[in-house]
């Protein structure tokens, strides 16, 4: 499996980085050894001073598909979670400025600790989902569906014209503002529309 990811996806994310607002996805890929299964603790590697969170919508495919219209998108996946796209921070950031690709920095292992998927039948309305992250009890990120700039759908049909859709793919959808560096001993909690979903321990 593959997890494919959205950057800059929410306008208040992409200005708090300093990013133009994209005007088309911008899509990276993270490989099979990014997943943290949930219940398992995140070791902070020594390779990097600067890991930052990012609190995302996840959603799982459930059969192969390529060129994907976006209005056929939505029977491409029935169930869909919350993930944290761990970004090295301090490398991407040394890589970009260098013009060299950055996938160590988002591809790392265990950088892509996810909680169970549970059906998305349960939701009216996907794109007016909120979402909210702790740290060690405190809100740090907070974001609603509603604010993507390209919404599921949208991402699904783009994405798919360049990379084979198979099920069970992660596409993590992008995260709203509030990133910032973890440190050894924090507990994360992700939440969906006030459910509890994610729970991360950094050791
Ligand atoms: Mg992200």
């Amino acid at each position: 499996m593959k997890i494919i990811a959205i950057a800059r996806n929410y306008k208040d994310h992409a200005k708090e980085l300093d990013n133009e607002v994209p005007t088309e996805p911008i899509l990276f890929v993270k490989p099979d050894n990014a997943i943290l299964r949930p219940g398992y603790d995140f070791y902070h590697p020594d390779f990097s001073n600067n890991i930052d969170h990012e609190v995302e919508l996840i959603v799982k495919i459930n059969r192969v598909g390529m060129n994907i219209e976006e209005k056929f998108a939505h029977k491409y996946y029935s169930e869909i979670g919350l993930g944290l796209d761990f970004t090295a921070r301090d490398l991407q950031t040394k890589l970009k400025n260098k013009g060299l690709p950055w996938s160590i920095a988002k591809g790392f292992n265990h950088s892509a600790p996810i909680s169970e998927f549970i059906s998305k039948d349960q939701y009216e309305d996907l794109q007016d989902l909120n979402i909210e992250l702790k740290n060690n009890g405190e809100t740090v990120q907070i974001g609603n569906t509603k604010d993507m700039i390209f919404n599921i759908n949208q991402i699904i049909s783009y994405a798919s014209k360049y990379f084979q859709l198979k099920k069970g793919d992660l596409i993590f959808t992008g995260t709203p503002a509030g990133v910032s560096k973890i440190n050894i001993g924090d507990k994360l909690e992700g939440y969906l529309n006030g459910e509890k979903l994610l729970d991360v321990k950094i050791k």
